[in-house]
């Protein structure tokens, strides 16, 4: 009863006979404990684990059953990816990829041969491969050039590898030695239907003969109930995984090529910026003795400024006359927005005017905006506009800090826009971040392409991004009072030349 997942893994990571750690996973106790351990391990043997209670109605069965808390599901999937776990979706992947752990090499690299007795099934492992990792690679010209000395003419030689309906036992042994063979190859699946032509147990045989001495993964997917039920026991006998379909066994190669990147990685840099702890520590104690959470606008700015984020130039103006001079300073064009404690979604109730060119179009976004915020929202204090610089050419991205129950605190990227709530194309990870973890949320997202440019676009500057999550992760450990904060919009500039943070929220707790 006193003995937790974290301790259970540490003690399988040292067990000779444990090639394969498999776990059923509702909620973790300690989450930082639990990574530094799952990190270690996995390092040295696979750690494959389903998590139940992932989503809503789950995670409240999970409660009533055990009493604790399940965490996001967001931060489950994040700790389990920097901690090298290897997550399964279902109960069926999850004794899917311990077959193929527990039974072969990892793949060198990512070519897959695909040989078959039959056009469709191969086709439906290609069109997995295609949407994986893995390359199904075109045979080369050696390779091809023998298997055409033995095969019949109807059969194909290039990828997925037909040896068609009347293949026997040995047409797949002599088929298998050739591609074994080829170093290009560096995962095999055969494919079977039961055919008139085939004995399944004697192909079973022959590929557990070919195993024994071939030096990467040899998958297999034999299907058909009855007449391959032998086959797939003498095949599962010897460690070679057998796959009811043929998308599973493409999956579980994936997963093995993935998992093999892990063991390549390199470890980790950090980096620690000089920032000004003082000021942040100062601003929150005067918020807390005030009795409130959410910083003002004022006071987010100074944080982000002590740790190093880029803001743009502004001044609040409390009158017309105020507000044109700050322009005039600042320069034109600028961006005019309400500076009220109060309202939360600025553009949402009028509150934010961009592109102003002269001292009239100031005057007049002074008047619109005071005027919208006192007819929509009349219990807003107004403290006056706030007169800014205007970022030109950027593209808008959304960072964020959010604590999750058990993995503490997490940063979140995504494409800005008002967009972002319903595409949910964002990514999260847990803090600290490592340089490199941060690069890899910025590539996870799906719109990533866009920040690369597309049709003659400039790429944006990614370090920037990169430069402002890592300061983020670092005030998010260096502050566990802060429980939320984002930046949206991070404007990002064209590459080299930086990215500036124009709206910023913070919540902290004591
Ligand atoms: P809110 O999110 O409260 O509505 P923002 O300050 O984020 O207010 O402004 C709304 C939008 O206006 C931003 O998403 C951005 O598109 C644009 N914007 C705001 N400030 C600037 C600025 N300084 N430069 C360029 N565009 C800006
Ligand atoms: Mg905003």
């Amino acid at each position: 009863m006193d003995i937790s997942e974290t301790e259970i893994i540490l003690s399988m990571g040292e067990d000779e006979n444990t090639r394969v750690i498999l776990g059923y996973l509702e909620s973790i106790e300690d989450g930082p404990r639990f990574m530094k351990a799952a990190r270690q391990i996995s390092k040295t043997k696979p750690i494959i684990i389903i998590k139940s209670g992932t989503t809503g109605a789950g995670a409240k069965a999970a409660s009533s059953h055990t009493g604790a808390l399940a965490g996001s599901e967001h931060a489950y999937r994040a700790a389990f990816r920097q901690s090298g776990i290897i997550h399964a979706e279902s109960m069926q992947a999850l004794f899917g990829y311990a077959m193929a752990f527990a039974g072969q090499p990892l793949p060198k690299g990512p070519a897959v041969a695909i040989v078959t007795n039959s056009g469709g099934p191969g086709i439906l492992a290609a069109d997995a491969c295609d949407r994986s990792s893995l390359q199904l690679i075109p045979m080369r010209k050696e390779t091809a050039d023998r298997l055409r000395e033995f095969l019949p003419s109807m059969a194909s030689v290039y990828n997925p590898i037909d040896i068609i309906g009347d293949a026997s036992d040995e047409r797949y042994e002599r088929t298998l030695e050739v591609i074994l063979k080829d170093e290009l190859v560096h995962a095999v699946l055969i494919l079977l239907t039961p055919t008139a032509a085939v004995d399944p147990e004697a192909v079973a045989r022959k590929i557990v003969g070919l195993a024994s001495h071939a030096n990467k993964p040899i998958m297999t997917s034999f299907m058909g109930d009855k007449r391959v039920r032998g086959a797939r026991r003498i095949l599962q006998d010897h460690g070679i995984p057998t796959y009811d379909y043929p998308e599973d066994a493409i999956t579980a190669v994936d997963v093995m090529l993935c998992y093999r990147q892990w063991l390549e990685e390199p470890d980790r840099q950090y980096e620690r910026f000089e920032v000004d702890t003082r000021k942040v520590r100062e601003i929150f104690a005067s918020v807390i003795k005030q009795h409130r959470h959410d910083l003002v606008e004022s006071e987010a700015r100074e944080v982000l400024k002590a740790y190093g984020l880029r803001l743009p130039e502004s001044c609040i103006a409390r009158t017309t006359e105020a507000a044109v001079r700050a322009a005039s300073e600042i320069g034109y064009p600028v961006v005019m927005k309400i500076a009220s404690p109060d309202v939360l979604h600025k553009s949402d109730m009028g509150g934010v005017r961009v592109g102003l060119e002269t001292d009239a179009m100031v005057e007049e976004a002074f008047f619109d905006i005071t005027s919208n915020i006192q007819i929509r929202q009349p219990e807003a204090r107004i403290l006056g506009v706030m007169v800014q610089e205007m970022i030109p050419q950027g593209k808008e991205v959304i960072l964020g800090i959010n604590r999750d129950i058990q993995f503490g605190p997490m940063i979140m990227f995504g494409l800005g826009g008002i967009y972002v709530e319903v595409l949910k194309d964002v990514a999260f990870r847990i803090a600290p971040l490592s340089v490199e973890e941060a690069d890899a949320m910025i590539h996870d997202v799906r719109s990533f392409p866009l920040l690369r440019g597309v049709r003659g676009e400039l790429p944006v500057d990614i370090g920037a991004i990169r430069d402002a999550l890592l300061r983020l992760s670092q005030m998010t450990v260096d502050f566990p009072e802060i429980i939320e904060a984002d930046i949206n919009p991070l404007i990002v500039c064209p590459e080299g030349k930086g990215a500036v943070a124009v709206d910023a929220r913070i919540t902290i707790q004591e």
